[in-house]
């Protein structure tokens, strides 16, 4: 396997991104202000969604084929390519993304051509 290394900053810290139930109690003091204390960090329950491996540094997240990275298994499809071939897939799917735009513009402008000839 190779290491990781971001597409965009050239980091090699990765890490990984979970959204958990975070809980603070709050204290309401006489004055009326309110404080928050002892915040509570319970990492046994995260939103399943949103979990995925992002740099470390500037939070770009590595994708394999266009898609976020969300188990140990892509990851590992991902860590098995080498630099060049990662950015080889990066190149393809934004390559694909950009004919995926073009056609909808061109599709969007027949429509429009359409409604115009309709008048
Ligand atoms: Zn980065």
């Amino acid at each position: 396997m190779f290491k990781f290394k971001c597409s965009k900053c050239g980091s090699n810290e990765l890490v990984y991104e979970s959204w958990v139930r975070c809980r603070k109690q709050v204290v309401i003091q006489t004055s009326g202000h309110i404080e928050y204390f002892d915040t509570e960090i319970d990492d046994t329950d995260e939103l399943p969604v949103d979990c995925r491996y992002v740099c470390g540094c500037c939070g770009k997240p590595p994708l394999l084929y266009g898609n976020q990275i969300t188990n140990e298994a892509e990851l590992v499809d991902y860590l098995k390519m080498t630099i060049g071939q990662r950015i080889e897939m990066e190149a393809e799917t934004n390559q694909l993304l950009e004919q995926q735009a073009l056609s909808e513009l061109n599709r969007l402008e027949e429509n429009e051509t359409n409604i115009n000839f309709k008048e």
